[in-house]
């Protein structure tokens, strides 16, 4: 009997031992179904053998078994950013646009000819800017995905090269055991979805990526995040519930930007604490990667079309246009100089490098 899966219980992303339960048809005395959870340390957490036994350990029951507890495992080490803090969310973006093709059609089958340019648009929307063409950089990730086992293509085509791919029509999917799991329980490919948008971008961009390869973005944001996270680092930081307040209060509750302001009834609205250099990226909830923004430069901060100098004059790139007003008035805060008020503590320099190397899109306007 197939096992059938009816459960994910969410739990908080910064606490990996939580329970994670997925029922089966399994009697609950069963040796697989209620092994001993054990608080795993973070230096431990996240060595291969621990993810595969926190897997068990959460008794992850599937149809596909040990082998879907397998695949899964190896899909969550794409979780991990490379640890100089460069972003590489080339593979995540194909794994996520092939979550959405499963959750649409029952099949994570992508043909090369169908998929090329969508991939392409969300590397260059998403992604660091890269010199790297749009083709190229979409066979990038669709060839070598298959060297971390959880990819494969229905012809045996070289790394990286565009002709092959198009000449034999290759089309590319989930590993089967991956697969297999993934088809019987849906709640996993929200899981899985929102531990890779999670690791890979801020909260501003996850809602529009997801979005953009099918998946609801108010599913998947609130599913139990099940996938091992193999950054020990991520696992044992903490958000600073103070950290908000803070910035908010050093920069005066108002955009950093622009001076948006608003209030209702007496209470800041519209304007958050932004990092600098991403928290999914080791950027701190300390004072000097902070700034208040508004919901707008927020957002266009993260996507890289507002950046930073480092003497701390906006840069607006080259690559945003608007065409009315209200968006070409973005044009006028290239060059402005930020405003803090005396005491407060401004971005660290090596934040603004970071953003500047892996976020801002391509080069600032002209001054
Ligand atoms: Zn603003």
């Amino acid at each position: 009997m197939t096992p059938s899966l009816v459960d994910v219980l969410p739990r908080a992303k910064t606490a990996p031992d939580s329970a994670v339960l997925i029922r089966g048809a399994i009697s609950p005395h069963s040796e697989k179904q209620s092994p001993a959870r054990r608080p795993l340390s973070v230096d431990r957490a996240n060595s291969p053998h621990n993810l595969t036994r926190r897997w068990q350990a959460y008794s992850v029951v599937t149809a596909a078994g040990s082998t879907g507890t397998e695949a899964l495992t190896r899909l969550a080490t794409l979780r991990q950013h490379q640890q100089d803090g460069r972003r590489s969310p080339h593979k995540p973006l194909l794994v996520l646009l092939a979550l959405g093709q499963l959750a649409v059609t029952g099949s994570s089958k992508l043909a090369w000819s169908d998929t090329a340019t969508r991939l392409a648009a969300l590397i260059k929307e998403f992604g660091p800017t890269s010199k790297t063409g749009r083709a190229q950089s979409a066979a990038y990730p669709f060839t070598r995905l298959r060297s971390d086992g959880v990819w494969q293509l229905d012809h045996d085509v070289p790394m990286d090269l565009i002709t092959p791919l198009a000449a034999g029509q290759v089309v590319g999917q989930f590993e089967p055991s991956l697969e297999a799991v993934l088809r019987a329980n849906r709640a996993l490919v929200h899981a899985a979805a929102r531990g890779l948008v999670e690791s890979h971008f801020p909260a501003t961009l996850a809602p529009d990526i997801l979005a953009a390869v099918g998946l609801d973005p108010d599913t998947v944001l609130r599913a139990g995040d099940v996938l091992p996270d193999p950054s020990a680092e991520t696992n044992a930081r903490r958000r600073d519930p103070r950290w908000r307040a803070a910035v908010l209060q050093a920069w005066d509750r108002q955009c950093a930007f622009c001076g948006y302001d608003g209030q209702i009834a007496g209470a800041t609205v519209g304007v958050d604490a932004a990092h600098v250099r991403w928290f999914a990226f080791d950027g701190p909830d300390g004072p000097d990667n902070g700034l208040a923004l508004c919901a707008l430069h927020h957002k266009l901060f993260d996507v890289g079309a507002l950046g930073l100098e480092h003497a701390l004059h906006i840069q607006v790139s080259a690559t945003f246009t608007a065409r009315a007003t209200a968006g070409r008035a973005l044009y006028d805060l290239h060059g402005t100089e930020l405003q803090p008020r005396p005491g407060t503590t401004v971005p660290h320099p090596d934040h603004v490098t970071w953003h500047t190397q892996e976020v801002f899109k391509g080069q600032p306007l002209a001054a």
